[in-house]
């Protein structure tokens, strides 16, 4: 059973990697964007840090909810709001449980990548952090190993694509053969996930 304490980990799994990977990030959304997105999740993932620290919720949902009204509270960018939602509605999902199995973690996160999807308008295939998060979703039934390999592949297959959505589908064709940086960042989010886990 993973409890708030997994959660949290799993967060601070986030703001460590999204700090090691902001300059990565911030390049990624350079020539198809406005080179923000690096810094915005910095700056978004250290609130997230600083308020778990501070309030120390007791429950996975209010772990998440926590985090997720940081990122929108903190973030400028278009990614704000989207991952805040995502946890957000995740941490609904999860109710007030003390402990909480993988599976009903999977399915929480089903219903928050749904509620990013109804948010940003976004499908599979726009290019977009939704293609890391549905296959990330789809293989975290088998394990957190199997759900990080799926996410990073769902973001590396952003290159051949146009992106859809977002300031990317401003510049039209030029997004192809760009790695859309919301899904490489979506693939260090579930990454921390397998870390908070052990694997
Ligand atoms: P901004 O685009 O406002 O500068 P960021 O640079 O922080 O925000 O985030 C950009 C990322 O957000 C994109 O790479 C993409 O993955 C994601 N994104 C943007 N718009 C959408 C949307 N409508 N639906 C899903 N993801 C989106
Ligand atoms: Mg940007």
């Amino acid at each position: 059973m993973l409890d708030a304490d997994f959660f949290r980990r799993w967060m601070t799994a986030t703001a460590a990697s999204v700090d090691r990977e902001a300059e990565r990030l911030t390049a990624l959304d350079s020539p198809i964007g406005d080179a923000d997105h690096g810094s915005n999740l910095q700056r978004g993932f250290t609130a997230v840090a600083a308020a778990l620290d501070k309030e120390a919720p007791g429950t996975p949902g209010g772990v998440l909810i926590l985090a997720g009204r940081q990122l929108i509270s903190t973030v400028g960018g278009a990614s704000g709001p989207l991952y805040g939602t995502l946890l957000r509605r995740t941490g609904k999902a999860l109710g007030d449980a003390g402990e909480v199995s993988a599976e009903q973690l999977a399915e929480a996160l089903r219903a928050g990548v749904d509620a990013v999807m109804t948010l940003g308008g976004a499908a599979p295939g726009d290019a977009t952090m939704i293609d890391a998060l549905v296959p990330a979703v789809d293989a975290l039934g088998d394990s957190f190993t199997a759900a990080r390999t799926a996410a990073e592949e769902g973001a590396v297959a952003t290159t051949p694509l146009q992106a859809r959505k977002g300031r990317a589908s401003y510049v039209g064709e030029r997004s192809i053969g760009h790695q859309d940086p919301g899904a490489t960042s979506a693939a260090l989010l579930i990454a921390a996930l397998a870390e908070a886990a052990g694997e």
